[in-house]
């Protein structure tokens, strides 16, 4: 079964979770976007062994630290879908704009498509590819332990931004609504910021997806 912990990480309050199979402890980190340190420290607090790292989108707070963590631990990085080159190509711009650390430039070992599946040791992800934030933005689905790592595309009460380049509100709402409304009602789903909720409460009560 897939376990996990959320830590929140950067000025933005990102939420990075550490995922894991319980059978084997085989690990990945969902959108390091920053603090490694502390990243690393609760990975070992864990006793779980980092195989991956998986990136929902490439923006600053997601995906700052990507580079440098795939370099020092020699891990692959698995994701965003490739309409995102262009977010990892600005990173270093990103990083400016918003007073981020440097971050280290990065090329995905594997760009995800919708319907590709990720296996962690004996636990198996869905990857659905969810545009509308950002061009390449993917989620993660796992049908077992009903959970989803969703990123900027919806938060309890709110979806993502569509004000930045590559960004659409119709695509976005389609991207919700057609592609994790179906995985079930059941599904909670862990955002990107602020707290967990489910797709079925959302489908209930959001003002932007709710009645949909
Ligand atoms: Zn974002
Ligand atoms: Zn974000």
């Amino acid at each position: 079964m897939l376990r996990y912990r959320t830590v929140p990480v950067t000025p933005f309050q990102q939420n990075c979770s550490i995922v894991w199979c319980d059978e084997t402890m085989c690990a990945a980190i969902v959108d390091p976007g920053g603090e490694l340190p502390r990243l690393l420290d609760e990975v070992q607090r864990l006793g779980v062994r980092l195989e991956q790292i998986w990136v929902t989108h490439a923006h600053i707070d997601h995906a700052g630290a990507v580079g440098q963590l795939a370099r020092e631990r020699q891990l692959p990085v698995i994701g965003p879908h490739e309409g995102d080159r262009f977010w990892i190509e600005g990173l270093p711009q990103q990083g400016a704009m918003f007073g981020f650390p440097p971050a280290e430039p990065f090329t995905p070992t594997r760009w995800l498509h919708d319907g590709d599946t990720i296996t962690l040791g004996h636990c198996t992800v869905q990857v659905r590819h969810c545009p509308g934030h950002t061009p390449g933005h993917v989620v993660f689905h796992s049908p077992e332990a009903k959970r989803a790592f969703v990123g900027d595309v919806l938060f309890a009460g709110s979806i993502g931004r569509t004000d930045f380049p590559g960004g659409d509100y119709q695509t976005l709402v389609d991207s919700i609504t057609q592609r994790l409304w179906p995985l079930g009602d059941d599904v909670v789903f862990i955002p990107g910021h602020g707290p967990e909720s489910s797709f079925g409460q959302e489908r209930r009560s959001n003002p932007f997806v709710g009645g949909t």
